[in-house]
Order: structure tokens, then C-alpha cells, then sequence
């Protein structure tokens, strides 16, 4: 397979054919973000991709069940591109379950309904969003492109189409200054978007963004261990899904945590005030990463 660059795909898209569609984010703003600033975003040519989809084909064949499809918000590609990218994929991989890519509020808000159920018939069926945050003062602070209304939007969409959602917040993004406010609005936001799963991350300052500069200059203050266990508790406490599998595993959370919500409730509840208490440890500095 040909991929430019690093390439990046969600803990749960492991076993995945990673197909680069598309090469960066087409948004590319976000402050906390590294993952693309050394790319400049462009959809890659369609006959390569399809000729990698039918070299991965003979490749792997029947072994292939889901595909994930790159790089930093895939979904902006227009129908056109879409449509024979997933039928190649159907006719190279005869057991493919599911596709899915990352995706933004603004990518969904531009598509028809009628183009995001099409894209889900042919086989698109879960998307990774990360709003990161529920308040809209942090959303403007970490330049997100969209307001917690627009997610919400978005996600009726999404939902409208028969896509799956998987959600991602990021512990930490309001700074001390908006940590209560980003944990509580996060839940409602979580709460309104009602995914499938449910995730958290933690904010990991990278020497290459902006928030890394604002706060070597004193102008984003990242909370503490403690702090950004209250935002997760306060997350888990309020926010009140249909039913969905939460995770907190991603190497860069202090305490990995998985169950179902509202289902585990109370268990996850207990972790982490066990974390709080001291009673239980939280994971070491060294062993946390992206
Ligand atoms: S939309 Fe996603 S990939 Fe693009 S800059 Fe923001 S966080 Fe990074």
C-alpha cells in the first residue's frame, strides 16, 4: 500500500485495511492537533486509490471485515468519490462488515440526507467524531469549526442516514480556567448526540501546536491529575445515553475505564472515585502517549 505520511486510525480500528483516501484534514485548525500540520490536505487521485483497494484485495481478500478509511476527516470527500471507492471495497473484500472514517460536524452539515443515506446503504456505517468539548467558549478556544448546536445537528443526521456514531472528548480542553463548564456541557452535548460509543481522551500538550505555545506563554493552564478526573467523573455522572460503550483506555487517559452507559454507571463511578481517593493508582506519567 502506498500511505503519505504518518497515518492515524482510532484504537478500535486495529485490525482494519486502512485505505488513504484523502491525505490531512481539510480543516486542519484545531489547536491542540499535530496529527496533519505537516500535510497539505488533498483528496488523493481516485484510480490510485482504486488500485490499491484491488492490490489489497488480492492481498487479503476474503480475510478483510472492516475498513477504515483516512486520513483526518475522510468524509469530506464528495459523493462522486464515495460511491465507487465503496463499491471497489465491496467487490475486493466479499465478508466486508463495515467501512468508517473520522469525520466533522461541518462534513455531515454540507452532505444531503440523501447522500449520507446512500453512503450508509453502501456500506458507511460508523463515524468517528470528536467534538472534544460541549461548550462553546472552549470549542472557539480550540478552534473546533463548529458550535456544540452543530454537533448536535450533525449527529441528527448522521443518525437520520443510519450511521453509527463514535464520539471522543478530550479531558482537559477548557484548561483550569473552563474545566467544570467543559465537563458539564460535554455530558449534555454527549447526551444530545446519543452515540453508539463513547470516548475520552486526554489532552497531551505537543510542542508543535498553538495550545503548546499558549501555554509555555501562561495562557492555557492544563488541569491537574485530579482535575481532569473530576471532568471525567462529572462526564460519566450526566450524561445520559440511550446505551453506549464508554472507554477511557486510550494511553493517553490517567485512568482506563470501559463499561456501558447508564448500564455501568455506578461501577465506573466507583473507579474513578476510587482514583480520587488514592485508593486505587491512576496510570504512570511515563506510560501515557498518543
Ligand atoms: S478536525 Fe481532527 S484531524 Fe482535523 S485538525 Fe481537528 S482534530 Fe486534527
Amino acid at each position: 500500500m502506498r500511505y503519505a505520511g504518518t497515518v492515524y486510525r482510532p484504537p478500535s480500528e486495529a485490525n482494519s485495511f486502512l485505505l488513504q483516501a484523502t491525505i490531512g484534514c481539510s480543516w486542519n485548525h484545531c489547536t491542540y492537533c499535530a496529527m496533519y500540520r505537516d500535510k497539505e490536505f488533498r483528496v488523493r487521485p481516485l484510480a490510485e486509490t482504486l488500485v490499491d483497494i484491488a492490490a489489497a484485495g488480492h492481498a487479503f481478500g476474503a480475510q478483510v471485515r472492516k475498513v477504515f478509511v483516512m486520513d483526518g476527516d475522510a468524509l469530506t470527500m464528495g459523493i462522486e468519490l464515495w460511491e465507487p471507492i465503496l463499491h471497489s471495497l465491496k467487490d475486493a473484500f466479499p465478508n466486508l462488515r463495515r467501512v468508517s472514517c473520522y469525520a466533522t460536524a461541518l462534513n455531515l452539515l454540507v452532505k444531503e440526507q440523501e447522500e449520507l443515506r446512500r453512503l450508509c446503504d453502501l456500506g458507511l456505517k460508523l463515524l468517528y467524531i470528536g467534538p472534544e468539548s460541549g461548550d462553546d467558549v472552549t470549542l472557539k478556544r480550540i478552534a473546533k469549526g463548529a458550535s456544540s448546536a452543530d454537533h448536535v445537528e450533525a449527529a441528527a443526521k448522521a443518525r437520520e442516514a443510519g450511521m453509527k456514531q463514535s464520539l471522543i472528548f478530550l479531558l482537559g480542553a477548557g484548561g483550569t480556567e473552563r474545566s467544570i463548564e467543559h465537563a458539564t456541557a460535554s455530558a449534555r452535548l454527549a447526551t444530545a448526540m446519543d452515540p453508539e460509543f463513547l470516548s475520552t481522551l486526554t489532552l497531551m500538550l505537543i510542542p508543535s501546536t498553538p495550545i503548546y505555545r499558549l501555554a509555555e506563554n501562561g495562557r492555557f493552564k492544563m488541569p491537574s491529575v485530579e482535575g481532569l478526573l473530576r471532568e471525567l467523573r462529572i462526564i460519566v455522572a450526566e450524561c445520559k445515553p440511550t446505551d453506549t460503550v464508554f472507554r477511557s483506555n486510550h494511553a493517553s487517559n490517567y485512568l482506563p475505564i470501559e463499561g456501558r452507559l447508564p448500564r455501568d454507571r455506578e461501577a465506573i463511578l466507583k473507579s474513578i472515585d476510587a482514583a480520587l481517593s488514592g485508593d486505587a493508582p491512576v496510570r504512570a506519567e511515563w506510560l501515557r502517549g498518543l
